[in-house]
């Protein structure tokens, strides 16, 4: 019965989405009460793990929200193993939350356990990472995932300079974890920058690992990317050097940036390669500013998390729960309605007006 409605309301919501493009957010928080619906209950928030800065950002931004709307939050880390997340979703269930906003660990096995929440007639919204397989999936909250990778890349080349200068430049590839949705996205979008250069002698992969499969890393361990970048530089930089390191993510750039070191890089004589990454994280900020890391992509939570419970309400309350996107999100059953915020790319040049001015940081925790 509430997934029919719940049905409907997407649908409503697609139909206005088209209708109001380029109106910015229209519906607020309050003409979703102001629609019949009430705020009480539970919301079950789980989250992947807590080593990362990010998720532990993202999991606090939403309770803080969902609570100031006047919701109990259920606020669960899986600590990156997928039964742990099963099991904690199992248990919201039983609990009778009334919605539940879920960044999976494997995007793919939370098929069974939505099947239950869908039986017991509890919405779900995907957080950041995309669920797979399962049609009990009702909204997604998440970045331009594609333009990560695209931003990443354009990093790279910029500050290369492949286009002006003759090179060629020697590049390796790594990717995020294969079981996340959203590791495709960046390396796609990377690729669609990277491939071209690649293709005409431009950038040159040594190792030749150019595929998905190749460099994609397990649950985005860095200290997997670590043993890789140590692999790579013992096996295919025995002379010559590395001008750059496609790293999608800011712990698995520390890890390489740490094999990097051991193999004598970060000298003046040996600088380090360009190396990009994603999140923001306070200790890669801070290797930035070191001049160690050289890229990352910002990510603001506080606005994830906004939307994420913009439409958790909305569900609950027969409101407009908000999409930008109907077609990109296939998640193998149905594509699902998403909600796309925008990365930015942040280097030294840029990271006290994009971090610190937008409050996201204090020049204190950068110190
Ligand atoms: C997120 C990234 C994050 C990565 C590792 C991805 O799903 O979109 O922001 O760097 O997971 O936690």
């Amino acid at each position: 019965m509430r997934k029919n409605v719940v049905r409907m309301v997407g649908a409503l919501a697609a139909v206005t989405m088209f209708a109001s493009v380029g109106c910015g957010r229209s519906t607020t928080s309050d003409d979703s009460a102001a629609a019949g619906g009430e705020r009480a209950g539970t919301v079950g928030i789980a989250m992947p793990t807590k080593s990362s800065e990010r998720w532990v950002a993202d999991g606090n931004n939403m309770a803080e929200q969902f609570q100031s709307l006047g919701y109990d939050t259920d606020l669960q880390y899986g600590d990156d193993v997928v039964q742990n997340q099963v099991s904690q979703i199992e248990n919201m269930i039983t609990k009778g939350v009334k919605v539940l906003v879920v960044a999976p660990i494997d995007g793919s096995s939370l098929t069974d356990i939505l099947q239950r929440a869908a039986d017991a007639d509890i919405p779900v919204v995907s957080y950041d990472r995309l669920i797979r397989g399962s049609e009990n999936v009702d909204y997604y909250a998440t970045f331009d995932n594609f333009k990560v990778g695209v931003q990443q890349a354009t990093y790279i080349v910029d500050k290369l300079g492949v286009e002006q200068n003759a090179g060629p430049y020697n590049i390796e590839l790594f990717a995020g974890s294969p079981d996340d949705n959203n590791a495709t996205f960046f390396f796609d979008g990377a690729m669609s920058v990277l491939q071209p250069y690649i293709d005409s002698g431009k950038l040159i992969v040594r190792s030749g690992q150019t595929s998905f499969d190749q460099v994609a890393t397990l649950r985005w361990d860095g200290g997997l990317a670590q043993s890789r970048m140590d692999n790579l530089l013992s096996r295919a930089y025995t002379s010559g050097r590395v001008d750059a390191v496609l790293s999608p993510y800011d712990g698995m750039s520390l890890g390489i940036i740490s094999a990097l070191k051991s193999a004598g890089y970060g000298t003046p004589a040996n600088p380090l390669p360009i190396v990009t990454g994603q999140d923001s994280e306070l200790a890669s900020v801070k290797s930035i500013i070191a001049g160690e890391q050289t890229q990352t992509v910002f990510k603001d939570t506080r606005e994830l998390a906004k939307s994420a419970v913009q439409m958790a309400d909305s569900l609950l309350t027969g409101g407009e729960p908000e999409v930008n996107d109907t077609t990109t999100y296939d998640n193998g059953v149905k594509v699902v309605p998403a909600y796309l915020l925008e990365p930015v790319s942040v280097d030294k040049s840029n990271y006290q007006q994009v971090l610190i001015d937008s409050g996201y940081y204090t020049s204190a925790q950068l110190a």
